[in-house]
């Protein structure tokens, strides 16, 4: 399980270094890719709802926890 609790304005950074770090852990655990591609989504919690980068969960508006894994997003 891996943790992202950061502000709203870091979250683009953070993705984005969530994402390299995924790269280089899941292409030695993820050959296939599929973990990977989840994790290509982008939070925007100002959308109508948003994909958790952990689980790929709908995280509902307004929610700053997603509500399948637990992830916190704010
Ligand atoms: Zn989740």
């Amino acid at each position: 399980m891996l943790w992202l609790a950061v502000a709203t304005p870091d979250i683009p950074d953070a993705v984005q270094l969530l994402q390299q770090m995924e790269h280089d852990e899941l292409s030695r655990v993820d050959p296939d890719g599929t973990a990977a591609r989840a994790a290509q989504h982008v939070i925007d919690l100002d959308a109508e709802s948003a994909s958790c980068p952990a689980c790929g969960g709908a995280i509902p508006r307004g929610q700053l926890r997603c509500p399948e894994c637990g992830l916190r997003l704010g």
